[in-house]
């Protein structure tokens, strides 16, 4: 096998249920044990033989393969072995996600903070965020799923904090054919330009009154009942997919994630639960030989998972909380459904790499949008959650939790673009008080009108552009050439 060739090998997947233990196979597209109601993941029978070959073997296979001209290879697929090796060239769907930068923080930044560390800039993917990494296998899986049984209608529905509807909504109006989206949004607590991707792809967008929980109760209503693909990262091929931002983050650092912490925000747990079983795969099939350390960061809004570990071991019960508003507000889920897999994963971590592989922060809201201001400040595209991330690394620092030698990955999970109206919110001073976020004025930037519509008298186009350039000098401090 080339690198430039698609893979041979195929796998025997089936879903493992993270309650009872039983596998079930993956004929059905299941979200939970049919047995038991607990939620699953996607595991591959034959997975030890590939622990046969060796780091080296995987290594060289990886980084060859990153010159692959096959589109079905470019993005998340490149790790197509240990991703979900039993689909098809021709069921692979690539709209250009994956393979985003990890970019260093700037110098100043970097003094500023403390310890080196980058931003992966998961905004850059085709819908603008990190979403689109798992909707690239989910689809994929359905695709092949609708050719081998030649479905003639499928409902795909999602309940979105605005990421997931934009991604679905954007995937499924590229695969088309039998394949249409359904999206439901809490009204009002998805930003303007997140609802404007999923109507412009031209899906059913559904709006109720509430918050992502109750929105997600309704869909996992809906999918026990009725036919319908549900979308949400309960699927198990999210997961999968979403698996690519560690092998990424591994590779882009050479396969030496020793000495490496990652900060990712956590919501509705798929993330983060994708990043640790990602690191662990790696792990076990000699790629890596360390584990890096992982932090969740939650802010106080919208903090149950960090309630969970911050209690000592014999107390910890898991409770899901009321949210109420956050900036970081793809992440501003109260029950996340992926906690279960978080509990279980995190243990193998732990048992790994010790108790300080992973840990959940808590940050103030005020942090993460000082976090997203700063960093966008010294050239960065955070989005409010890659914020979330940079408080969360300095609330470690400040804590002592990260040693000198360190160098910390930062998840932007969206691109800066997407949640301007924070932004706005903030360089107006006028976020409600519900936020508890007032501006720092070191931070707040603003447009100066050097004219008013009123002041801009007369035709004369030559004057009016000399008084402009007269103006502008004298607010720069321009001192005169002489030119003409
Ligand atoms: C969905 C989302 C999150 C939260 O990820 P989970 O997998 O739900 O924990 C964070 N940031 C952005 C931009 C998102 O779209
Ligand atoms: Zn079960």
């Amino acid at each position: 096998m080339t690198a430039h060739t698609f893979p041979s090998h195929r796998g025997v997947m089936f879903y493992r249920c993270l309650g009872c233990n039983a596998e079930h196979g993956t004929d059905d597209l299941l979200y939970i044990c049919p047995r038991c109601g607990a939620v699953l993941l996607l595991e591959d029978r034959r997975f030890p033989e590939l622990r046969g070959k060796g780091g080296t073997y995987w290594r060289d296979l990886f980084d060859a393969r990153a010159a692959a001209k096959r589109p079905a290879l470019r993005g998340i697929f490149r790790f197509y072995e240990i991703t979900a090796p039993v689909l098809e060239e021709e069921d692979i769907l690539y709209l250009g996600e994956g393979n985003t930068p990890l970019i260093a923080a700037s110098p100043t930044l970097r003094r500023l903070i403390g310890r080196a560390f980058a931003f992966k800039n998961d905004g850059q993917n085709p819908s603008a965020s990190f979403k689109d990494r798992g909707m690239a296998c989910a689809f994929s899986y359905l695709r092949a799923a609708v050719r081998l049984r030649g479905w003639d209608d499928v409902l795909t529905v999602c309940a979105s904090t605005g990421d997931t509807s934009a991604s679905a909504a954007l995937y499924a109006s590229y695969a088309g054919g039998p394949i249409k989206s359904v999206v439901l949004l809490p009204q009002g607590k998805v930003t303007p330009q997140q609802l404007s991707q999923p109507l412009g792809s031209g899906a059913r967008v559904l709006e109720l009154p509430g918050v992502f929980d109750d929105c997600m109760k309704v869909v996992e209503f809906l999918a026990a009942r009725y036919r319908v693909a549900l979308l949400n990262s309960k699927n198990s091929w999210r997961i999968l997919g979403q698996e690519s931002y560690a092998f990424e983050v591994a590779q882009a650092l050479d396969w030496n994630v020793d000495k490496v912490c990652l900060f990712v925000p956590v919501g509705n747990a798929g993330n983060i639960t994708a990043v640790l079983h990602g690191f662990l795969k790696l792990h076990r099939l000699g790629v890596i030989d360390a584990l890096p350390r992982v932090f969740g960061v939650q802010s106080h809004h919208a903090d149950p998972v960090y309630r969970y570990y911050a209690a000592p071991e014999a107390e910890r019960v898991f409770r899901p909380v009321e949210v109420t508003p956050s900036a970081a507000q793809a992440a501003m889920i109260g029950n996340p459904v992926s906690f279960p897999r978080v509990r279980a994963l995190a243990e193998q971590y732990r048992a790994v790499a010790g108790e300080r592989a992973f840990q959940v922060l808590q940050v103030t809201e005020q942090a993460i949008m000082d976090g997203m201001l700063t960093a966008n400040r010294h050239g960065h595209t955070a989005c409010t959650q890659g914020g979330e991330c940079l408080a969360g690394l300095r609330a470690a620092v400040a804590a002592g939790l990260v040693d000198e030698d360190e160098f910390a990955v930062l998840d932007s999970t969206a691109h800066a673009l997407k949640f301007m109206d924070f932004q706005n919110l903030y360089f107006d001073d006028a976020f409600p008080s519900e936020y508890g976020i007032k501006a720092d004025p070191a931070l707040v930037n603003a447009p100066e009108l050097l004219f008013s519509s009123k002041e801009r008298r007369g035709p004369d186009e030559n004057a009016f552009v000399r008084e402009s350039a007269l103006r502008i000098a004298r607010l720069l401090g321009l001192t005169e050439t002489g030119g003409g």
